[in-house]
């Protein structure tokens, strides 16, 4: 053990649990914040400048033990899972002796692939740059002014809330304050990959992965710059169908309307199953869909309004679902077309009845949707409308015996999850948050898809979303960045939850 860990453990052994109220710890954070923020950017743009794409193994291993230094100079007892062929999983543990619960607080440390002929500077030499795009020597500046931001890869997406959990940590260790219930940090190193190894992970690690609860801090706040929580991810599920015309390319003088397109039957194929206003027309398909509980329904009525403002910024006059607000028709399930594959257009336009026609779906799912249920509704309204559904390109004995014929072809899916709002941790989580001068925005779900029920199962446990980074971060693309009063905002409510979420 090092000189410099026992001075923090001895001082968790002596402090005792945080009787300060919420909005004290909040102020207190702040204070100490305040007095390091160019230690705290230090360790943060250190951080930021080794690469993480998560095949990228001898960077991956960089990323590993510098999270793993991090953790263990503030006295974590840190656990390396792995699995051969993954991205390891960092697990650092707080252990509180009198507190029988466990809560998890997630992040990922690898980053998506970039494309650096589109960045102003390289995504891993991290730059800090004010309002107005100019670059600032915030090492020599006098002080730090939070609406600047850093510019790095993985700024926004994902290694914010490690930086700031830990520097939430020595904001209370500088106060003499102590967690109020056992934390684990379990940061991830493949997630912007899909997640391909978290199943096998939380089979083979049971012990370290089956928290009480899980607080998953990944993308960015509510557009209205608020901290938000989201207790729910919608599920997803891809679709590829091919539609099959003559076995040759045909001249539509000669043909048409004779020889059947299949451009024309994808595109009623699609008519039959969607509307121009987002509704989905296949039968039985909201049948089950859980409509929101009462509390679900008092958290959307006080989502701020900024659709206005995305109206304007999208350039669209109006919008899909009998103009319901977006929060509203995130509750439902989705069937969107991503695209539409035939033939030729404009100057390469040729007067030809084509041989297929390509679509390609998605699905968002939303309780008690599974891929499997959706599988089989989708594919009896296929048969309903005349359709032969194959799952190999069909042979001449097929063509000549099947009017109509289908390629359906399934992606990879997995289903929704949702914690209730009603739950004591979520309600405490909301209240501790809204005493520390950060009320969140509550969504009952987000609209996009995480692998949630993995970390529900089997147990159901509670799962809560906790973004910290600007809604504006450029996540996944070029010049990505945190601005700087999110990270403070961050550090601030976890160091609130750290003293009061969860407590026995
Ligand atoms: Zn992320």
């Amino acid at each position: 053990m090092s000189r410099r860990i026992l001075p923090f453990i001895s001082l968790l052994g002596l402090a005792t649990f945080c009787s300060a109220e919420p909005a004290t710890v909040g102020k207190q954070t702040r204070a100490w914040r305040a007095q390091h923020e160019k230690e705290i950017l230090a360790e943060f743009a250190d951080l930021l400048a080794i690469p993480n794409i998560a095949g990228d193994r001898p960077n991956i291993e960089r990323n590993v033990k510098a999270i793993r230094a991090l953790l263990e100079k503030r006295g974590i007892a840190v656990q390396v899972l792995t699995i051969d062929g993954a991205s390891p999983i960092v697990v650092g543990d707080v252990r509180v002796p009198e507190s029988h619960r466990t809560i998890a607080f997630y992040a990922h440390y690898d980053g998506q692939p970039v494309d650096a002929s589109r960045w102003t500077s390289d995504p891993w030499k991290p730059v800090m740059r004010d309002g107005n795009a100019r670059e600032v020597e915030w090492r020599a500046a006098k002080s730090i002014d939070p609406e600047w931001r850093l510019y790095a890869r993985s700024s926004g997406d994902d290694k914010t809330p490690i930086i700031g959990m830990l520097a939430a940590l020595d904001a209370l260790h500088a106060a003499g304050m102590k967690p109020a219930v056992n934390l684990r940090f379990i940061f991830e190193g493949e997630e912007e990959a899909g997640s391909p190894h978290l199943a096998d992970y939380l089979t083979k690690y049971p012990e370290q992965l089956r928290p009480t609860a899980w607080i998953l801090c990944d993308g960015p706040v509510h557009q209205s710059r608020r901290m938000e929580l989201s207790f729910g991810a919608r599920g997803t599920l891809g679709l590829d169908l091919t539609t099959f015309g003559p076995v040759k390319g045909l001249h539509d003088g000669h043909y048409g309307n004779w020889v059947p397109n299949p451009i024309v039957r994808l595109t009623h194929l699609l008519d039959s199953m969607r509307d121009e206003n987002g509704k989905i027309l296949i039968a039985g398909f909201y049948d089950d869909v859980k409509a929101p509980t009462e509390s679900e329904r008092a958290a959307l009525a006080r989502i701020p309004d900024v659709e206005p403002a995305l109206r304007r910024e999208f350039q669209i006059a109006a919008t899909e679902g009998d103009a319901k607000p977006l929060n509203d028709l995130l509750m439902l399930p989705a069937l969107n077309v991503r695209g539409i594959e035939s033939g030729h257009v404009g100057a390469d336009a040729s007067n030809t009845i084509q041989t297929e026609a390509h679509a390609s779906i998605d699905f968002r799912l939303v309780p008690p949707e599974t891929p499997e249920s959706v599988k089989a509704l989708v594919e009896r309204h296929i048969e309903s409308q005349g359709y032969k559904i194959v799952r190999e390109p069909p042979d001449s004995s097929m063509r000549l015996q099947h009017p109509k014929i289908v390629k359906v072809a399934w992606g990879s899916g997995y289903p929704p999850g949702r914690t209730a709002l009603d739950l004591p941790l979520s309600l405490e989580i909301a209240e501790i948050m809204t005493k520390a001068g950060h009320e969140p925005i509550r969504l009952p779900t987000a609209g996009g898809s995480i692998p949630m029920y993995l970390f529900q199962q089997p147990n159901n446990t509670p799962v809560i979303g906790l973004p910290i980074a600007n809604h504006d971060d450029n996540q996944h693309a070029a010049d990505e960045n945190i601005r700087l009063q999110n990270l403070w905002d961050g550090i601030e409510v976890f160091a609130c939850l750290f003293t009061h979420l969860g407590a026995d």
